[in-house]
């Protein structure tokens, strides 16, 4: 794990804008280095607390970063300095930008088979330059994981975004990251269907004013379930907060 963290019940939170992680990673893939990305949600701290694995799991990774308000609102009351959200989604876009301009070699692991056609031609029109070095779509078995760590290591990709949803996609980079020699690597939870356009994200205005959650509720109402994870999440940071300003009296 890098330095530079701030921990929200146990999981270590990387202090980064998302301009400036995307610039980070960027240098990280010139230099052929390898890393592992989670980036971190309130369900995903949660099932870190409840799931002793897991949590080993993304432990892992060399950057945890802040996606959803949640994280930052519980920053907030913890009183630590996240600055903003670094989304997985975010992080994607701004790579795929410079990976354009600069011709970097991107393989893309994920999402139903026709999302994953329509990622392609979406790619090959949005970012014109971009080496496409695989575009697979996600609905394997664990039998065919060898398959495509080989196709991975054949083309050595710099960047290798996985959506496979979460845990699956952090667990599939974990246990295939001894098999790599570079390449950084990230979950990217439902964000091809979003840059495919077969899944909208909210107006920008939504964002700006925290509401994307509420979006993606009324959107898709059968994510209703997670967002109801928020306000536990929130209930457990300010346990542990009072739990804190008792034992520092
Ligand atoms: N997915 C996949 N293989 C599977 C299950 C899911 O590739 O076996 C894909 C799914 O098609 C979607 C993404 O994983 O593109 C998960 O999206 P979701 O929005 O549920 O993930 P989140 O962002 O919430 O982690």
């Amino acid at each position: 794990m890098e330095k530079k963290t701030v921990e929200i019940l146990g999981v270590p939170f990387y202090r980064t804008t998302q301009q400036q992680f995307v610039e980070e990673l960027l240098q990280k893939a010139e230099n052929r280095e390898k890393k592992f990305v989670v980036t971190a949600n309130p369900e995903i701290v949660m099932s870190a607390m409840k799931n002793a694995q897991f949590k080993e799991t993304i432990l892992q990774a060399d950057y945890i970063t802040a996606d959803g308000i949640g994280i930052i609102l519980a920053a907030e009351k913890l009183g630590l300095p996240l600055n903003e959200r670094v989304t997985g989604f975010d992080t994607m876009i701004g790579i795929l930008e410079h990976a354009n301009q600069k011709k970097l070699k991107i393989f893309f692991l994920g999402a139903k088979p026709e999302v994953s056609q329509a990622l392609r031609l979406v790619l090959e029109e949005s970012y014109p330059q971009l080496q496409v070095v695989g575009c697979r779509h996600g609905y394997f078995s664990d039998g065919e994981s060898e398959q495509i760590v080989q196709e991975i290591q054949e083309c050595e990709p710099d960047f290798i975004f996985v959506a496979l949803g979460s845990p699956a996609q952090e667990n599939w980079i974990a246990s295939h990251y001894q098999s790599f020699s570079k390449g950084v690597f990230m979950g990217v939870g439902g964000s091809f269907d979003i840059l495919s356009g077969t899944a909208k994200r909210a107006p920008k205005i939504m964002i700006k004013m925290r509401l994307e959650w509420l979006y993606r509720i009324v959107t898709n109402p059968t994510r209703w379930r997670r967002f109801l994870a928020l306000p536990q999440f929130l209930r457990v940071v300010n346990r542990e907060r009072k739990r804190k300003e008792s034992v520092n009296k």
